[in-house]
Order: structure tokens, then sequence, then C-alpha cells
């Protein structure tokens, strides 16, 4: 066991790391960070920060040397380089995981090993490969770089050959997956955490809301049938039994309307779909993260109320800041960015409820988000 007072190394000084750092702080940790943007979000509440590039193998070293743990806050880290440091530091979640999650083709075949159903895919590396790949899987489909996508960065939904003169780009990146458009119903994730020791913990499964490829809103808990969340819960213990988990892992699951579920994604690191847990749960998905890093027993996860979280992006944060006045139940979180960028994460909302129709409602209602709500009246209009 890590105890209090020790210090934990995260490789990623995003509001994943800073929001890890901040539950670490809780339990008196120290924080280094390893990021290249001096003062980037997790730097402004950690103890130190080595300013270097993720790979850099000397900086990975010292952080090595000053912590006693190390952990990630995202996957695209280099494989060959996390693994060298597993050598000469203590990385509990290993490299292997990393090595797996990084890369969209080992990912679904892990997934479909562990017996989890995935949704139609092909490998693609080149223009004939695609229009072969097209003819088998049909439209409506989509393109994904196999490595470094995020945020529906590195994606081409494919409708008709006209859409075929748009994935030069992605094809030249390197290998692709081309997946059948699951016509889901809803989006569901689950979060799984596991300690050294082997002791397992989920998160109430929740429903997710995407614009532009992007998390616009989790609701907590999701409102599907009981079978549904007991299903999805199965799924996300199997995918972390065949990756031999230790940390945090996210699974983003679509569900069609006659209860079939797919494994979209894996993220082997707490989630945006699980920041609702600071305030809604007994344990945050970062407090439990921490626990499992440090092997300490894991805390028993309860909804404590339901939740909405809502994405604050750059365009929402002006807009955000003029309601915080008129909102009183509304927990504010922004991460530091300096720059509010269009499509950025700088922040998300939470709000406890009982009501979650009416709370859906008054989030809409406070104009926020209205980018979201002008673009869903157009898809309806259409
Ligand atoms: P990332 O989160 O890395 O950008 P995802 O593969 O999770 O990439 O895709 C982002 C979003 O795009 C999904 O949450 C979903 O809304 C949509 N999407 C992705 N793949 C599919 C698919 N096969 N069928 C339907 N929608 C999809
Ligand atoms: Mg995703």
């Amino acid at each position: 066991m890590i105890k209090p007072g020790s210090t934990i190394g995260i490789i990623g000084g995003g509001q994943l790391g800073r929001m890890m750092a901040l539950a670490a702080k809780e339990a008196g940790f120290k924080i280094i960070v390893l990021d290249p943007v001096p003062d980037c979000p997790c730097a402004q509440v950690a103890d130190g920060q080595i300013t270097a590039p993720y790979n850099d193998e000397a900086a990975l070293r010292e952080l090595g040397e000053r912590c006693d743990v190390l952990t990630y806050e995202f996957e695209n880290i280099d494989y060959e380089t996390l693994k060298k440091a597993t050598g000469f530091a203590h990385v509990p979640q290993g490299a292997e995981l990393i090595r797996i999650t990084q890369n969209r083709i080992f990912e679904k075949e892990a997934v479909a090993k562990a017996g989890v159903r995935v949704a139609p895919y092909r490998i693609v590396e080149n223009a004939a490969d695609l229009k072969e790949a097209v003819g088998e899987i049909g439209y409506p489909c989509i393109l994904k770089t196999a490595r470094g996508g995020y945020d529906g960065k590195g994606q081409i939904t494919l409708r008709h050959e006209g859409d075929f003169k748009e994935t030069d780009p992605l094809l030249a990146h390197g290998a692709c997956v081309l997946e059948k458009m699951i016509p889901f119903t809803k989006e569901l994730s689950v979060i799984i955490t596991r300690n050294e020791t082997g002791e397992t913990s989920l998160f109430p499964v929740v429903e997710n809301i995407h614009h532009n490829h992007i998390l616009h809103q989790t609701i907590a808990p999701a409102r599907v049938e009981n079978t549904v969340k007991k299903e999805a819960e199965q799924l996300a213990l199997k995918v972390a039994e065949q990756l031999h988990l230790t940390g945090t892992l996210a699974v983003e699951m679509f569900l069609e309307a006659d209860g079939t579920l797919y494994v979209n994604e894996l993220a082997p690191r707490p989630h945006n779909s699980g920041h609702y847990s600071i305030e809604a749960c007994s344990i945050s998905q970062f407090g439990q993260h921490i626990r499992a890093i440090c092997n300490w027993p894991l805390r028993k996860v309860e909804l404590l109320k339901p939740a909405v979280m809502n994405n604050l992006l750059g365009q929402h944060v002006e807009r955000a800041l003029t309601q915080i006045p008129y909102q009183p139940e509304w927990s504010v979180h922004l991460y530091g960015k300096k720059e509010a960028k269009f499509q950025r994460k700088m922040g998300h909302i939470t709000v406890l409820t009982e009501e979650i129709e009416e709370t859906l409602l008054s989030l809409e209602q406070s104009g926020v988000w209205q980018d979201v709500q002008k673009r869903s009246e157009a898809a309806v209009n259409d």
C-alpha cells in the first residue's frame, strides 16, 4: 500500500490529471505532473511539474525517481517508453493496457476475445481496402484511424461514394478501421476500477449524449431497464478481466432498440462520463483510481443522488459564468485552461436532482448550450 505523504507522478496534465490530483491531495499525497505545457491544468494544483514531452525518457526517469508510484491521464503515451518506465518506476497499471487501448484494432480484438460484441468492422490500409470494406459493411459506416483519435478527431462518416474523397488524410495517417454505423437508441458507459489485489468496483451505468462526436451531457443513472444495466455491467467486467485491469477502465457502449449492446470504445483512465461521480457518488472515479493505484481497499460505490453533468466547451464558458448567480444548484468545475477555444473542454457543471426531466429542461432554458440545441432542432427539422 502506498501511504499518504507519498508522491504520485501523473503523466499528462489536463483536466483528468487535475481532478486525479485534487482527489489525491485530499488524502495527503503529493503530486508531480509531467506535461510539456507550463502551468497546465494539473500543474496548477500539483506540488511540482516536470515540463517536458510525455515521451521524453529522461523526464520520465526523473518522474520515476521523484515519485513512489506513476499513473497517466491519457492513452496516447508512447508504449515503448512507458514499458521502459515499468523497469525503473512503480507503474501498477503496467504498459499492456496502453498498448491495447491506444490502437482501435487491438482494442476491438481484445473486446471480441472477451466474448463481447463490437460493431462489425474491417481493417483498412489503403483506398482499395476501403472500397472492398465498404462493399462488405455497407452504408452508412465510419472510418476511424486506428491510433491517435479523440473527441471525433480522426473519423469520417461515409454515406455514399462521394464521401471517399475525404478519406485520404485518414488513410495517410496509417491503418484505419471501417465500422458499421450502429443505429443506437442510447450511448451508455460504465467505469470499472480494480486495485492490485484484484478488488473490483463498478460505477453506475450512465447515459451519454454526444454532439459533433464530443460528449455534451451525462445522465446518471441511465434511463434504461435494469436488465440492460446488468448486462452493461457484465460486459465491463468481462472486458476488464480480459485486460487484467489495474486502475480505471471506461467502457463506452451503444444500445440498440432491441436491447443489443455493443462496446464502442475503451479508455484506460477516468472518463468524462464519470465526472458526475465527484458530487453524486460515495467516492469519485478519481478518488477510486487513486485508491486502486495505491492498492488501498476500494470504496463501495453508491449513487447518493441522480445527477446530470453538462460539459462546458470554449463557446459555453462565458454564458455559463453569467448564469452562476442564478444557478445555486450547479457545481461548477473549470479546469484552468488559458484559452477558451471553440469545442475545447474547459470545464463542466453537475446538478444533483431527483427530477431528471425537469433538470434537463432547466439546463436547456439556461441558454448556455444554445449551440447544441440549435443543432438538434435543425436535425429534427431535416
Ligand atoms: P472518440 O471518443 O475517440 O472520438 P468514438 O469511437 O467513441 O471516438 O466516437 C465518438 C462518437 O461518435 C461516439 O460516441 C458516437 O456518438 C459516434 N460513433 C462512433 N462510432 C460509431 C458507430 N459505429 N455507430 C454510431 N455512432 C458512432
Ligand atoms: Mg469515445
